[in-house]
């Protein structure tokens, strides 16, 4: 089997972002063989990262065997250093490599989570994250429910996400997992802090609340923060993520698939955290790039709600009764209309 094509678009949906600016601007990548056979994934990065996979990778992979996927994805990092190693390349990277395992699945007739030795058709247990507390008086039947404070985690603003906190446990009860993220936008004094004024909310895990490069606070907060520390899901490569494994930085990762470098990449992640003892929980594990990997390799999983604006990948399994299961499609077991998809762009 030979790859005879490369093309990438960034499909557009209700609530799609506006343009590639934002971590979100998901694109399409399709790899065609000779067989007949076209694998799809999903990567980020916008028109940018469309750019990287049209005038790089596409390039390296015109005429390879699609099966040798982590060749290639030597290959691919290789030729994106100087310049890649992390953010928009690596987000490229990442749609080829999901859609290099698509191929394999379909190639092989299986769906991944087989080929990664699970089972298709477990019920995998959900979180659903919300931007507003109110929301919660509206959901139910999850596992967990995690409220993002995006919006009001600036400082000065401590008392209102402390009231928040309050309020989303209050909704949704004393059983559910209740977990908080605070995007980037605290520090280690102020998390140290709200963890303790928050701890008896009973809080799962505070996600994100440093920069991913502030390793030396993470440091700090392994051993002052009053509730675990999540993080990872603005961070690429299984290297970066052996540091925060090795040095237990965080006690739940959060590799988003479509942008840390792919399936090749989460497997490696899963395998060094498993032996760890620490936790993977997928960002948008729902989303059906992550979800093979989560029922195949996950002693606990948990998988969180996806994102409403990828109405363009078509055959996503649902959420129902707050749990969530994969078919036995081979690959990633997607269905695409691709006539549609590939005219729009
Ligand atoms: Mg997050």
């Amino acid at each position: 089997m030979k790859i005879t094509d490369v093309r990438a678009i960034q499909p557009v949906g209700e609530n799609s972002p506006a343009d590639w600016r934002t971590s979100l601007g998901q694109i399409l990548v399709a790899i065609d063989t000779d067989s007949g056979i076209t694998g799809y994934g999903v990567g980020g990065g916008g028109l940018a990262g469309m750019h990287v996979v049209k005038t790089v990778l596409r390039d390296l992979l015109l005429g390879r065997n699609p099966e040798e996927i982590s060749q290639l994805w030597d290959e691919m990092y290789q030729a994106t250093l100087a310049f890649g190693r992390k953010g928009i390349a690596v987000m490229a990277l990442s749609g080829v490599d999901l859609a290099l395992w698509d191929l394999r699945g379909k190639h092989e007739q299986q769906p991944l989570v087989s080929l990664l030795g699970g089972k298709p058709g477990k019920k995998i247990p959900t979180y659903r994250t919300v931007w507003d507390p109110q929301e919660l008086q509206t959901i139910s039947g999850h596992a967990g429910y995690k409220l993002h404070l995006g919006k009001v985690a600036a400082p000065g603003q401590r008392e209102l996400m402390i009231s928040a906190i309050e309020q989303a446990r209050s909704l949704i009860g004393p059983d559910p997992l209740l977990m908080v993220d605070a995007w980037m936008k605290w520090d280690v004094e102020s998390t140290i802090a709200i963890s303790q004024e928050i701890a008896s909310s009973r809080i799962e895990w505070i996600e994100e609340p440093l920069s991913p490069d502030d390793l030396a606070g993470y440091r700090l907060l392994k051993e002052q923060s009053a509730v675990p520390i999540a993080g990872g899901e603005h961070e690429f490569t299984s290297a970066a993520f052996g540091q925060l494994i090795e040095e237990q930085l965080h006690s739940v990762l959060q590799p988003d698939v479509c942008w840390c470098g792919g399936l090749t990449e989460l497997i490696k992640i899963y395998t060094m955290a498993n032996k760890a003892g620490l936790r993977v929980c997928p960002h948008r594990g729902c989303e059906i790039w992550a979800l093979h990997a989560i029922a195949a390799l996950d002693p606990d999983p948990l998988a969180e709600t996806g994102r409403p604006w990828m109405t363009w990948v078509a055959g996503q399994p649902e959420v129902k009764e707050g749990t969530i299961e994969l078919s036995d499609r081979p690959g990633f077991g997607l269905l695409f209309d691709e006539q549609n998809l590939f005219l729009v762009n």
